[in-house]
């Protein structure tokens, strides 16, 4: 029986003993294996920095245009997810570009911008994105983005790659610059001097008048759009989750059914406000401050426990399976995290949660406490508190 076939029988086995049909397992994500892997980064006596200052490393910058971003260039553990903060002035744009590498999930911290977004099956879309709202675009779905009004826009872009790079990105100008204009003329219909004037180079960042707040019918494409929508206004819902410590919002596939490879997060903690420690058994875990200041934990095993505190601006990175916490650090402000998994599934195990599953006659051996004190424990899960 060959390698392959002798998977699939075993396969087959295993399903029919689950009562699972071979579909039905088929349709799960499949588990993130990075953790399974030897990472010297991770596998030494101490932990590694968890934490870079995004908003103070240096960016790329076009007039009022910039980029700053966080891969495993400028934070090494940050493997399975890069993220880019980018600020666009009134009538900038990102020019038509795609990844090849990455999916890119977004979310609009402040002011107005819009979207159009092709897919493989010839289907488009353009949105109008307001704070609070988010984007997905599968891995190498060809967008641009566009300022409208005439308030700056700011917004955190996140990949499901920490290798992510301006490497993989492709840009129009870019290609269009490095093909002979004989080949334009032929593919686009136009003499071929009309490509004389055309950029050279990447353009990166573009500018032109702020864009029309309604797209004329005669502007739109004749495309069709897509079955659903690369956008979800994640903030204008309730958030799922409130407590006296805080609120969270999370939108992952169920919920917006795009974003198969990632489920973003707004976590509210109020003043002294703290998510408790817990694991992610399926994914890594992206953080962005956008307001206030907070503690991070991070337990490695081995005795290996690393705290930083982070400020608005700064970025952190949880491997997965790795224990953590979020403080905010503050007794008078609330602090505001933008949190990125890279699986479009949530999945967490809570430590107050963990405990109260088990019996208490084990507690009480396990941590060498009497019952008077296991029986204090939190009988469900704390998720928030302060
Ligand atoms: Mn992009
Ligand atoms: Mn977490």
């Amino acid at each position: 029986m060959s390698e392959l076939t002798r998977r699939g029988f075993l396969l087959g086995s295993t399903l029919a003993a689950a009562g699972l049909r071979e579909e039905e397992v088929m349709a799960q994500p499949a588990p993130n294996t990075t953790a399974n892997q030897p990472d010297p980064l991770l596998d030494g006596e101490e932990l590694p920095t968890f934490r870079f200052a995004l908003e103070k490393s240096e960016a790329k910058v076009q007039g009022g245009n910039s980029a700053r971003e966080a891969t495993v260039k400028q934070l090494p553990i940050s493997k399975g997810i890069a993220g880019v903060s980018m600020r666009l002035e009134p009538g900038g744009m990102r020019e038509l570009h795609w990844h090849a590498t990455a999916a890119e999930w977004a979310f609009v911290v402040e002011g107005r911008c819009r979207t159009t977004v092709v897919d493989p099956e010839g289907r488009a879309e353009t949105n109008d994105f307001d704070p609070g709202d988010i984007w997905y675009f599968p891995r190498g779905h060809g967008h641009s983005i566009q300022c409208l009004g005439n308030k700056p826009c700011h917004f955190i872009l996140v990949f499901d790659n920490g290798y992510f790079s301006e490497f993989g990105t492709f840009s129009i100008t870019d290609w269009i610059g490095h093909t002979p204009s004989r080949l334009l003329a032929k593919n686009l219909s136009l003499p071929e001097e009309a490509f004389t004037r055309f950029p050279k180079n990447e353009v990166y960042f573009a500018r032109g008048p702020v864009p029309p707040e309604q797209i004329q019918p005669e502007h739109r494409r004749v495309l069709n759009p897509p079955p659903v929508s690369h956008k979800f206004r994640m903030l204008a819902e309730e958030p799922h989750s409130l407590h006296s410590g805080g609120r969270e919002w999370r939108v992952g596939q169920e919920r917006f059914p795009i974003s198969t490879t990632i489920t973003g997060v707004i976590l509210d903690l109020n003043p002294g406000g703290l998510r408790e420690l817990h694991w992610h058994p399926n994914a890594d875990e992206w953080q962005y401050v956008i307001s206030g200041r907070v503690r991070v934990t991070l337990f490695g095993a081995h005795g290996r426990y690393r705290e930083e505190t982070f400020d608005a601006g700064d970025v952190g990175y949880i491997p997965t399976g790795y224990g953590h916490s979020i403080e905010n650090a503050s007794n008078d402000k609330p602090a505001r995290v933008l949190i990125a998994f890279n699986s479009g599934h949530y999945q967490a195990i809570d430590l107050s949660l963990w405990l109260a599953a088990n019996p208490d006659y084990l507690l009480m051996a396990n941590l060498g406490q009497p019952e008077a004190l296991i029986e204090k424990l939190p009988r469900r899960r704390v998720f928030l508190t302060k």
